[in-house]
């Protein structure tokens, strides 16, 4: 229960601010709700996400080309 700013936090942009002020200032009931509010206001943190490629993109028309063209085939354009 003393952790919950901190649970509700740990996903957010601030965890780290969260926790700490949870720690240290939750005792004092005033610091807990702080760090409530905090928690539940802060920005999620962004997920960045891999998304494996195997062929080019052409720097001309941004098109998805096949693994080793050497032309683009939206635009013909070498790749
Ligand atoms: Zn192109």
């Amino acid at each position: 229960m003393y952790f919950l700013p901190a649970i509700i936090g740990r996903d957010k942009h601030d965890a780290a601010g969260i926790f700490l002020l949870n720690l240290f200032v939750g005792w004092t009931v005033i610091g807990w709700v702080i760090a409530l509010i905090w928690a539940c206001i802060a920005e999620p943190r962004a997920h960045v996400r891999f998304v494996p490629v195997a062929g080019r993109f052409c720097c001309q028309c941004g098109s998805l080309t096949y693994p080793g063209a050497h032309f683009c085939t939206a635009c013909g354009r070498t790749v």
